[in-house]
């Protein structure tokens, strides 16, 4: 989920939401938030306990889908992946950085 250019610029300099905190949270977890919206981003997490506990069940989802073999899929699941992948590669080369990242 990619939060538009728009709404990561507004949620630099106030508290977020927990929608918004919903729509960083793939970011976070790459390690691509900004310092400062990841310091509002931790200041939330700080405070809510129900995305505390989405970004633990997200990072146990992926720790879990991390295990999984790749023989362990059908080769149509395979193919879906190649192609997820290959979107994926094809936004991140369009995407402009983050709002305070260094680069
Ligand atoms: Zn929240």
């Amino acid at each position: 989920m990619r939060l538009v250019a728009g709404v990561r610029h507004c949620v630099d300099r106030r508290r977020l939401v927990c929608r918004e905190v919903v729509e960083l949270m793939t970011d976070h977890l790459e390690g691509a938030l900004g310092r400062r919206v990841r310091r509002r981003f931790e200041a939330h997490l700080a405070a809510c306990a129900a995305c505390a506990a989405y970004l633990a069940q997200m990072r146990a989802t992926v720790a879990a889908v991390a295990r999984v073999q790749r023989h362990d899929l059908p080769g149509a699941v395979r193919d879906e992946l190649a192609v997820l992948a290959r979107r994926r590669r094809a936004l991140r080369a369009v995407r402009p950085p983050p709002a305070g990242a260094t680069p």
